[in-house]
């Protein structure tokens, strides 16, 4: 049997918007992924925030970006547990669910590069899966010549075979959130529906948490 490609997309999404979606839909033609499945986090590990939106309006608007996209799918697999998942957590979990002959892919943006030494147990993550630092708008492009110092060669050659020429899409949700606090326009940077979705709820119309 032939392997299958999937690529999993983890994130914040608070909210989701085009760079997202645009990015991801490069890197699985890039990676030739039958699906990418959008994860949202329940909080990261490393920031100490709280996403502004509920987990229940972020995942409605990640349904309504990615409707029509059928390689596209949502899952609310590290929204459900009781405590935040970690990344390798998330992974191992989804290759178990699709069995061995599943090559599974990780995205991420080139701005978590410095983080990703942080990362829990990053070293066994790197080798099992495949981690894909995509490019992004106002960041360097990948190179991870400085981490020749902790982690052996083979393991940066294959971070660096994975990097993926995302187009550069200068957008970020903390923008469209102070974009938002501010009374400022957002339009071209979320799709009309989620935009209508965060009109209609009042999402992120004020810095001052509840
Ligand atoms: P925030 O501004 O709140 O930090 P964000 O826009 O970076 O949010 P996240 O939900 O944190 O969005 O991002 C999820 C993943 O998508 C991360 O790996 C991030 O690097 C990547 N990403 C987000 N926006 C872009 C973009 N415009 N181009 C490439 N990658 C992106």
């Amino acid at each position: 049997m032939a392997k299958r490609e999937i690529a999993l997309f983890g994130g914040t999404f608070d909210p989701i918007h085009l760079g997202h979606t645009t990015v991801a839909a490069d890197a699985a033609k890039h990676i030739g992924a039958e699906k990418i499945v959008f994860i949202p986090a329940k909080r990261s590990p490393l920031k100490d925030l709280f996403p502004e939106a509920s987990d229940d309006d972020r995942l409605a608007m990640i349904a309504l970006a990615i409707a029509g996209e059928k390689s596209f799918q949502l899952s609310d697999y590290e929204l459900k547990k009781p405590k935040p998942s970690y990344t390798l957590e998330t992974i191992r979990q989804f290759q178990a669910d699709y069995g061995s002959r599943t090559l599974i892919y990780w995205l991420v943006g080139a701005d978590s590069i410095n983080e990703l030494p942080r990362w829990y147990r990053i070293a066994e993550l790197i080798d099992e899966c495949n981690l894909c630092i995509m490019f992004r708008a106002g960041f360097e492009p990948p190179d991870f010549a400085k981490f020749e110092a902790i982690w052996p060669s083979r393991r940066i050659e294959k971070l660096q075979r994975n990097v993926i020429q995302t187009p550069l899409i200068n957008i970020s949700s903390a923008e469209i959130r102070n974009r938002l606090a501010t009374g400022r326009d957002v339009t071209n940077m979320l799709h009309p529906s989620v935009a209508d979705y965060i009109h209609k709820h009042g999402l992120y119309q004020s810095k001052v948490k509840p």
